[in-house]
């Protein structure tokens, strides 16, 4: 805890953009903290768990097309698979990202 040397009142502890403060109420002193926090430490920590989930999710190809259920373009995970021998052309199978909704398409 600590007193305001201009008034003597007890200092409230404030943070602004990162850096702490030490502010007085009633007459608004406010003198800033030198001690540093650990959010570049925290920033790092989430850096790595962000790109951990990224690299699960790739198993797919994705490409941009037009989801019949949300009606607009969106990222949608496909594959292709041949049906009935090779007289057909193969079929494209598509699942939104956003919906999980699942369609195919000849192409
Ligand atoms: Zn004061
Ligand atoms: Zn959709």
């Amino acid at each position: 805890m600590k007193f305001c040397d201009k008034c003597g009142n007890l200092m409230n502890v404030k943070t602004e953009f990162s850096a702490k403060f030490l502010y007085c109420r009633s007459c608004g002193n406010k003198t800033r903290l030198n001690e540093k926090l650990e959010l570049s430490d925290t920033r790092k920590i989430e850096k790595k768990e962000v790109i951990v989930v990224e690299d699960e999710k790739e198993e797919f190809p994705v490409t941009q097309i037009l989801c019949p259920k949300c009606g607009v373009i969106r990222d949608a995970y496909w594959t292709m698979q041949q049906t009935r021998g090779g007289d057909e052309p193969p079929t494209r199978f598509y699942q939104c990202k956003e919906c999980s909704w699942r369609w195919r398409e000849y192409s």
